[in-house]
């Protein structure tokens, strides 16, 4: 029965650091989706990029400050735990052997992450663990490459009613209320440049990269 099955999302990401592009996207999601809960996942080791420049534990503490008393939404240290690169098929298993074979687990991925997909490791097993859900980001809304088109459009479903009566494997195209275009990337030119960061960031995040002295240039 899908009305009383779990309702389980995952936002993984380098979170470096959070800002509230992330944090919007994942109380509009929360709420969009009808999630019991939303895991937000900081990477130990991201697969497909150099090494960020604050630690893992930083950005976990970075993003637990960012989430404060959110609603809905918790920072989920599990990949800190993991040794070698933070697979995220490894990771929905793990979630997956928690919730049950019924729970609908969902998987949320911004537009850019997902134009890699077809390169992250075992891509269609994440279908076989969740759900996915694209989110739009501003700038980004390239036609699919082939290979990325031939994992996800037979999935391909029009709406979280149909998304949710399985659940895993379907793939959802979603642009939530709040497009914001904020960036870690921009982020982090502003502090290596000296530049203000108010008001793309928690004021508790901004605080915590400035006591800590993070992200500046000389580092
Ligand atoms: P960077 O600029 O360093 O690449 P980022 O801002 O894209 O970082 P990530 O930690 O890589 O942040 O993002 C984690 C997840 O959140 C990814 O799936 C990404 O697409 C998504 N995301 C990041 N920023 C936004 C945003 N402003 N709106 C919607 N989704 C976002």
């Amino acid at each position: 029965m899908s009305q009383t099955a779990l309702r389980i999302g995952m936002l993984g990401g380098t979170f470096d650091p959070i800002h509230l592009g992330h944090l919007r996207s994942a109380v509009e999601l929360y709420e969009a989706l009808s999630l019991d809960r939303l895991h937000m996942i900081p990477a130990q080791q991201p697969p497909l990029r150099g090494r960020p420049q604050v630690s893992a534990k930083q950005r976990l503490a970075l993003l637990t400050a960012g989430i404060g008393d959110t609603p809905g939404l918790i920072a989920d240290d599990r990949e800190l735990r993991r040794d070698g690169p933070s697979y995220s098929a490894d990771t929905l298993a793990e979630l997956r052997s928690e919730v049950g074979d019924k729970a609908r687990l969902v998987m949320a991925i911004g537009y850019d992450a997902f134009l890699r997909l077809a390169q992250w490791h075992q891509p269609e097993r994440l279908f076989e663990l969740a759900h996915l859900v694209v989110i739009a980001r501003p700038g980004y809304g390239y036609p699919l490459p082939a290979p990325l088109r031939e994992l996800v459009e037979h999935r391909r479903v029009d709406s979280i009613e149909t998304l949710m009566q399985q659940p895993c494997g379907g793939y959802l195209p979603l642009e939530l209320p709040s497009l914001m275009a904020i960036s870690a990337t921009y982020v982090r030119e502003c502090l290596e440049a000296g530049k203000s960061v108010r008001y793309l960031l928690p004021d508790p995040v901004e605080r915590a990269i400035e006591q800590g002295g993070l992200y500046r240039q000389c580092e």
